[in-house]
């Protein structure tokens, strides 16, 4: 479904991203860990079309999407949910998910989207007429979820969903996500937390320096002893 070979990213004179490459196929949940600064984020943002690899190719859906604006990428099939989760803090709830279905014209569609959303997340749906500033992390990280799925994505990217929040709300999220997946989402799921991300999802990528040094299914990472030691802290 997505397939991004040897990328290159810059932010000016910075290399973030030295030769990438992964895949991702549909109806998978596929996790990229790795340390802070190790180029999980750009990857991202890579694909999103927020910051264009100089280098490379990203194909989606047999299309190279590489040189595509952010809309265009949207319109394609791709939504991302960015880190620090970036919803409108002075709309409502119901606002900020309709944000999400900006591209969209099909006014029943959007209507049922909307729906589906205060079905994932029932707190959602108390707290339509508040200000998404109000929504504390966690509900404030299930809004950004159900914005991204107003766009109906082939394919979701989660930029560390977990961050900041506590582990039984972490847990709710991971669990929707799998769901969101069983219902035919794929998903590339960015993590800090490794053994959350690697539990839930069918294969990883570890990120280093801004290229891939491990691969594999998930349980195979979960059981190698580098990755136990560097990124879960077990030996
Ligand atoms: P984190 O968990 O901290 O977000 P990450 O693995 O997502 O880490 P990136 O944010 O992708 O890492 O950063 C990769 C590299 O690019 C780092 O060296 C970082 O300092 C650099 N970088 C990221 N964003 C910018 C930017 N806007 N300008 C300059 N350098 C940047």
């Amino acid at each position: 479904m997505l397939e991004l070979r040897d990328i290159h990213t810059y932010y000016g004179n910075i290399h973030a991203l030295k030769g990438v490459t992964l895949r991702v196929e549909k109806g998978e949940i596929v996790c990229l860990i790795g340390a802070n600064g190790a180029g999980k984020t750009t990857t991202l943002m890579s694909i999103s079309g927020v910051t264009p690899p100089r280098q490379g190719t990203v194909a989606f859906l047999d299309e190279d999407v590489t040189r595509f604006t952010t809309e265009k990428i949207v319109a394609r099939g791709i939504t991302q949910v960015p880190e620090g989760r970036m919803i409108f803090p002075r709309l409502t709830v119901r606002e900020n998910l309709l944000m999400g279905a900006y591209l969209r014209k099909d006014k029943d569609g959007i209507k049922a989207g909307e729906e589906r959303a205060y079905e994932l997340f029932p707190v959602l749906r108390e707290r339509r007429t508040q200000m998404g500033g109000t929504l504390s992390g966690g509900e404030q990280q299930m809004l950004a979820i159900g914005r991204a799925l107003m766009a109906q994505p082939a394919l979701l990217l989660l930029d560390e969903p977990s961050l900041g929040l506590a582990p039984m709300v972490v847990e709710n999220i991971f669990e929707i996500i799998q769901q969101i997946n069983a219902e035919g989402v794929t998903v590339m799921l960015v993590e800090q937390n490794a053994q959350m991300a690697l539990q839930i999802s069918h294969r990883g990528y570890v990120l280093e320096t801004g290229a891939v040094i491990l691969e594999g299914p998930s349980a195979d990472l979960l059981a190698d002893p580098k990755v136990r030691l560097a990124y879960l802290g077990l030996d």
